[in-house]
């Protein structure tokens, strides 16, 4: 049973995050992802609420076993540690996410030897989404039903008061 985590603020998930987790999951038997809190990022949405926004996204595509979505405010390594998960998955949109991924993957490795990080790409189309601009175009009123699941749309309206 080869389990991976992958590890995000997902504030909130976008079509990039689901096309991540869609490959990670013909790779591996089980994938569990984790919200990071981060407060220091001053998320849109509570760790309870990206929580929620990844559950229902996902029983979209599929209501799977092979799925979990927890909270998680530690470090990544030692979730991995604690689930015998061999695999951090993260997403490499560009040459500008490379160099902190890389430092990150690194570190992750010192700290215990037994966890790879595993990079993957997602499909063209998602090369320059993030959480940010989303959350940006959403604020001013404009058009993210090509970016997000429907979900999503809905709650980043109802936070705008839209
Ligand atoms: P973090 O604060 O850990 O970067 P994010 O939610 O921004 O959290 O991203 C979590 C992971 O998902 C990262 O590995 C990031 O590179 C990846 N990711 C985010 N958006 C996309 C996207 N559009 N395509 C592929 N990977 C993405």
């Amino acid at each position: 049973m080869k389990t991976a985590i992958y590890p995000g603020t997902f504030d909130p998930i976008t079509n990039g995050h689901l096309d991540i987790i869609d490959r990670a999951l013909r790779l591996f038997d089980k994938i569990i992802i984790i919200v990071a809190r981060n407060p220091a990022k001053s998320p849109l949405f509570t760790a309870e609420e990206r929580v929620f926004l990844i559950e229902q996204a996902l029983a979209d595509i599929k209501g799977d076993a092979a799925l979990a979505v927890e909270m998680f405010d530690g470090l990544i390594v030692d979730f991995a540690r604690q689930r015998k998960a061999n695999a951090i998955i993260r997403g490499l949109r560009a040459i500008s996410d490379f160099e902190y991924e890389l430092q990150m993957a690194l570190v992750n490795r010192r700290l215990y030897a037994e966890v790879s990080t595993v990079f993957l790409m997602p499909h063209e189309k998602y090369t320059y989404l993030n959480s940010t601009i989303v959350k940006e175009v959403a604020s001013f009123g404009g058009d993210i039903s090509n970016f997000v699941p429907p979900v999503v749309e809905l709650m980043i309206k109802k936070k705008f008061g839209r």
